[in-house]
């Protein structure tokens, strides 16, 4: 089936829970998104993009972000990174700081808030300027120079960052934090709150599948053995406490944030990125996901078929 008739059926069927879950207002400034929009887009290695709905307007990236933080790490740190962060999924909910006392200040994993602050404490100690690293490295992957943070996200994440504040405290308790906390969290909120879109994020991942060269500009981001560890730390960690279910229904490295956008891998052939604000109770969007579960499986996509 090709694709254009793939995403339309999807975006038919997925019709049905338009109405469905709650858009994230834990961040106020996220509150003010308008819940029912929805946007999907596929890019392939060869350069093709099929997209549909609200494919191009920008949306708030967030924990998505933990994709590139993540990228940048690995490849400043190579595995050293891991004495850090550990590579286990857990079924706490992304925020909670309970395993980090437990497990003596090493979070679980890159994709949980623990980790992506462990990671953007590493990244710290390289870039000076992290925030901008970010950005440019989103603008070169999405190929648009417009891309940026957006400042009310940032300013409303801060405002509200008490808990990412107790979260690097606790990892500095147990030596594991090398920079000010402050900076650290002001660093991790501005890469949370850069806007792409559907067909900006697809483009901005395309080099997951693609042994960690990104096909359009031809960087080599990522050693193909990384890229691939990334991929199965999407597949068993990258939707939160519900990693499991999304490989049992969609069988795709995945990446969630709770803007709604929801980043899927599909190695050696391309990206599809599925974006609506209305968030289940674990921060998944509730249509992304029903959206990626019936193209994975009209597709035969999943890594395991
Ligand atoms: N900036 C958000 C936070 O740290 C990201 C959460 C998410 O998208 O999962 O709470």
């Amino acid at each position: 089936m090709p694709w254009t008739q793939i995403l339309e059926r999807a975006v038919a069927l997925s019709a049905s829970c338009r109405h469905e879950g709650e858009v994230a207002d834990y961040i106020p400034a996220l509150a003010d998104v308008a819940p029912d929009q929805f946007g999907i887009a596929v890019a392939t290695l060869d350069g093709s993009i099929h997209s549909a709905q609200d494919s191009q307007t920008r949306f708030s990236i967030q924990s998505i972000s933990k994709v590139f933080l993540l990228t940048l790490a690995y490849h400043a740190y190579g595995e050293s990174l891991w004495t850090r962060v550990g590579q286990s999924p857990s079924t706490n909910p992304f925020n909670s700081l309970i395993e980090l006392e437990l497990e003596r200040g090493i979070p679980r994993n890159p994709f949980l808030n623990p980790g992506a602050l462990a990671v953007t404490d590493a990244l710290l100690s390289r870039h000076t300027h992290l925030e901008s690293a970010m950005v440019a490295v989103m603008r070169e992957l999405a190929g648009n120079p417009d891309i940026n943070y957006d400042s009310d996200v940032f300013d409303s994440e801060l405002r509200c960052a008490s808990r990412h504040h107790a979260t690097a405290h606790l990892m500095q308790s147990h030596g594991n934090f090398s920079n000010e906390v402050g900076e650290v969290v002001r660093a991790y909120c501005a890469s949370c709150a850069i806007e792409a879109s559907c067909v900006e994020l697809a483009r901005a991942g395309l080099f997951l599948a693609n042994g960690g060269r990104d096909p359009q500009g031809g960087r080599q981001l990522l050693s193909a053995q990384q890229a691939q560890r990334v991929c199965a730390l999407m597949l068993t960690t990258g939707t939160y406490e519900n990693s499991g279910m999304t490989a049992f229904a969609i069988g795709l490295p995945t990446k969630s944030g709770v803007g709604g956008g929801v980043l899927a891998v599909l190695p050696g052939r391309g990206t599809i990125c599925a974006w609506s604000p209305r968030l289940g109770a674990s921060g998944n969007s509730v249509r992304a996901m029903k959206a990626l579960e019936l193209i994975s499986n009209a597709a035969g996509l999943s890594v395991f078929a």
